[in-house]
């Protein structure tokens, strides 16, 4: 066997202080000359995979307590002390000059060789791509049956925008619920989650229920209650409604983020610091919350009675005569013999927004 060294890590961190804390902070890789035409291209990468040699181990333990939890094998580890001391991060490429990479994320201390570099793509280093393909929820049903609260709270913030803590109180239930129901759900409106307001709550059910607006199985009843209840078609004598018992658990163990809150947003005067102040609490908030158990918020209502909505009827197409343009058959309106849309003849409507469903 042969390794080489074909490049050194220059970082901030003369000793380790611990890889979370040291992925926080850039870093260069510093290319030797001979393997310079090697980076050919490189920025074409958003990411790459650093293999690199912890120099400074020494021997190993085949079990040992972790820096987390409780005693394990090194091969579920990721301790530095192994019988080949190799490490492997992947990390964010920033720039390139010329033999320096620029990178984000690496945790190898100053001075340590680097052994290795390859690009890294999620199309090719994503194991179960091709299951995802065929079953598109394949990784949120996996998180779910794991209870890995922490990921699906870290992705649903990318269709919530921030995290807050309604947000994890949405994830959270929607998580039991489903575990307990053993739904996989496949958006075909087998499973349904009937809310009953619109708030953060609702996105956390969104996206970890997959029970969505488009799909038509989000129904939502105009109660302005933080209340959801989850039923499969199929077995819909055995509904689980949750319902936020305790709303004012934020004044009372979050006092400083509920004082901030009522400055910034339902007071909207808060200035760019406290408002940059009120999201990190309420992302820490958020990830306590969801370690919780669900009973600790929830009142859970086991065969709770629900009435079901039919699938969603596919409407016959009409034609607006002013307008032209296409619309279900149902909410087009008649006025003067003329088939005409809502906007058109100035008829009445209903909006769903922030305040609920409201009539126009
Ligand atoms: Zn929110
Ligand atoms: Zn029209």
């Amino acid at each position: 066997m042969k390794v080489k060294k074909i490049a050194e890590v220059r970082s901030k961190y003369k000793e380790p202080v611990g890889p979370d804390e040291m992925k926080k902070n850039r870093s260069i890789i510093e290319v030797e000359e001979e393997y310079l035409d090697g980076l050919d291209k490189i920025e074409d990468y958003e990411y790459l995979q650093i293999l690199f040699y912890f120099h400074k181990s020494e021997g190993y333990d085949l079990i040992s307590k972790r820096r987390k939890g409780s005693e394990r094998g090194l091969f579920t580890s990721r301790s530095p002390r192994r019988p080949t001391p190799i490490g492997i991060t992947t990390v964010e490429l920033l720039k390139r000059e010329g033999n320096k990479l620029h990178v984000y994320g690496l945790d190898a201390i100053d001075g340590t060789p680097v052994i290795d570099i390859k690009p890294y793509a999620s199309f090719m280093d994503q194991p179960t791509l091709s299951l995802q393909k065929k079953t598109p929820r394949y990784r949120i049903n996996k998180l779910i049956r794991y209870q890995n609260l922490h990921d699906l709270l870290l992705k649903t913030g990318e269709l919530h925008g921030h995290y807050c803590p309604f947000l994890a109180l949405g994830v959270l239930a929607a998580a039991d619920a489903l575990k307990r129901l053993a739904a996989e759900n496949d958006g075909m409106e087998d499973l349904l989650a009937v809310v009953e307001s619109n708030s953060c709550f609702s996105d956390g059910i969104q996206y970890v229920a997959g029970t969505t607006f488009g799909n038509n199985s989000l129904i939502y009843r105009d109660f302005g209650k933080t209340a959801v209840t989850f039923v499969k078609r199929e077995n819909s004598s055995e509904a689980l409604r949750y319902y936020l018992k305790d709303p004012d658990f934020i004044e009372r163990e979050y006092p400083e983020a509920a004082e901030l809150f009522k400055k910034v947003i339902a007071e909207r005067r808060g200035s760019k610091k406290e408002q940059q102040k009120m999201k990190e609490l309420w992302q820490e908030i958020a990830f306590e919350i969801i370690e919780a158990d669900p009973d600790k918020y929830f009142k859970i209502e086991e065969n709770a009675e629900i009435e079901l909505p039919d699938y969603a009827p596919i409407f016959a197409d009409a034609e607006c005569s002013k307008c032209g343009e296409r619309l279900m058959a149902a909410k087009a309106v008649q006025k003067d013999d003329k088939v005409l849309c809502r906007d058109c003849a100035e008829s009445s409507y209903y909006q769903l927004d922030g305040s609920g469903i409201v009539e126009k």
